[in-house]
């Protein structure tokens, strides 16, 4: 029997506010600062402490919200989510549970099978736990983290395939870090994925038994760890065995998922509103005005880059993945005039990429800025500099920050168009070559190509190779 997968994704994303979700005390990554060196009775969860909400927290998750079409329900209400946990000293963390911030939106996703619209059920607000770290037989909490602000982005079990799944999440991670809402740094936990998974008949439309594999921190453990899962399931379903729901982790070094526990139900949380916040209402002309500061988003700039720029779908797709580097590309265009954006984009994710990659080196920590790509653009076509010496100067470039034209000149790179020096360099390839002359007058043409290349390795990549091709047939022309 043919199965198809049925996945639904929840994403956790800590918010980059100054302060915690309901207190003052600073949001610090875990590695910058001591353990517990901010907190207050507040995020400690001392008895009689009072909450406040952060009301940035609040616009970021409006903002993310009406980034992923989503509606902005006006009467909010916060919950208590009941467990014990060595990280959460409160007994409880506060969330939303009936009322969240957001719900009923959609992302639209690119696979290779075509644009697919994922829905979006909702987006609520919760406050992150403590971390713990186990060492040494000792587990060892710190506290920084407990309280920061924290948005939950739960989908429809929508997805019907792993490729699915990582153009989502990936679409999503670049939302946030447009939006700056979030730092999209998946090392550091700041975003994290947790998948909801099932597998029914092709076709079918219930919904079966789920496993839900908690705490993925990349997308190749999303992947993996997914893949695993599906694989997993189908085998239990052909030998007829039943699928059992519950919470599981990822071992990155076993390759597979571990049961963890059976699946908690949400009345085993004991929901009940926030005793000390009063719900929460928020102003639809504060929403409005959210909306009119929202930035060009990934979807908005590649429909732009495609109609103002001339590039296809898929190269402007490919430019405003990372923001970072789809303003590196506009800046270029601008500088330029905008004469030649398809030769920017090909240069940029061509070569420039390349030395990106084998360095391990960001757009934004490049030493060559958006000016001098341009201007080395315009040395070869002008014709100043042939397209392999271009690539030479490029590599320089990327080592030096020295600008395209500083480098041609000082290696003498430029190219040789000087019809005369061109002359005395074919004449002096042909005398030494009588073997492959005689070929060629006797009817081989092919060694055309050769002589020709003869001639642009004695000029050392220098000359024009137009030129060469012409002068070449000329004096071949001569001997007949
Ligand atoms: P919980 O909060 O207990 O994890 P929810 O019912 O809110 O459960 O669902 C969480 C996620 O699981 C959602 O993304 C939802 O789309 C997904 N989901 C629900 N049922 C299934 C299923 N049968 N197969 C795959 N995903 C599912
Ligand atoms: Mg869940
Ligand atoms: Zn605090």
């Amino acid at each position: 029997m043919d199965y198809e997968p049925v996945i639904g994704l929840e994403v956790h994303a800590e918010l980059l506010t100054h302060s915690k979700m309901f207190c003052g005390c600073a949001v610090v990554m875990s590695d910058g600062e001591p353990p517990n060196s901010h907190v207050c009775p507040v995020c400690l969860g001392m008895p009689g402490m009072l909450p406040v909400i952060n009301q940035r927290a609040v616009e970021m998750t409006i903002m993310t919200g009406l980034a992923l079409n989503c509606t902005i329900e006006a009467f909010n209400v916060f919950a208590r989510k009941n467990y014990f946990y060595p990280d959460l000293p409160k007994g409880y963390q506060i969330s939303q549970y009936e009322f969240p911030l957001c719900s009923n939106g959609w992302l639209e996703v690119e696979t290779s099978q075509g644009a697919k619209r994922i829905g979006i059920r909702r987006v609520h607000l919760e406050e992150d736990t403590g971390k713990s770290t186990h060492a040494g037989g000792k587990s060892l909490i710190d506290f920084n983290r407990g309280g920061v602000p924290l948005m939950e982005i739960v989908t429809e079990p929508d997805f019907r395939s792993v490729e699915e799944v990582q153009a989502y999440a990936t679409k999503l991670r670049a939302i946030v870090r447009y939006l700056d809402v979030n730092s999209g740094d998946m090392e550091k936990g700041v975003i994290r994925f947790e998948a909801n998974i099932s597998i029914r008949p092709a076709g079918s439309t219930e919904l079966n038994t789920r496993t839900e594999v908690k705490n993925l921190n990349s997308f190749r453990a999303l992947v993996r760890a997914t893949e695993y899962e599906l694989a997993r399931q189908q085998k239990l379903a052909e030998r007829g065995e039943r699928v059992v729901q519950q919470t599981m982790g990822w071992d990155e070094d076993r390759n597979a998922t571990v049961p963890q526990r059976s699946k908690e139900q949400a009345h085993d949380y004991r929901y009940f509103p926030e005793p000390d916040l009063p719900p929460l209402v928020i102003d639809p002309a504060w929403v409005e005005s959210i909306k009119a500061s929202l930035p060009e988003l990934p979807d908005a700039k590649r429909d732009r880059f495609v109609r103002d720029y001339g590039l296809s779908r898929g190269d402007a797709e490919l430019l405003v993945a990372e923001k970072a580097v789809a303003d590196y590309y506009e800046a270029a265009v601008q500088q330029s005039g905008a004469k030649n954006p398809k030769a920017i984009f090909n240069w940029l994710t061509g070569e420039l990429f390349r030395y990106m990659n084998d360095a391990g080196v960001s757009i934004e920590a490049i030493k060559i800025t958006p000016q001098s790509l341009v201007e080395l653009i315009e040395l070869v076509e002008a014709g100043t500099i042939n397209v392999n010496t271009g690539k030479r100067v490029l590599a320089d470039m990327f080592k030096t920050g020295e600008p395209a034209k500083s480098i041609v000149e000082a290696k003498g790179l430029g190219q040789i168009s000087d019809m005369g020096a061109i002359e005395a360099i074919v004449q002096k390839v042909l005398a030494a070559n009588p073997g492959e002359v005689a070929k060629y007058l006797g009817g081989k043409e092919t060694v055309l190509g050769w002589l020709v290349g003869q001639v642009m390795k004695e000029s050392r990549g220098k000359a024009n190779p137009g030129a060469v091709q012409e002068i070449v047939r000329k004096q071949l022309a001569a001997r007949k």
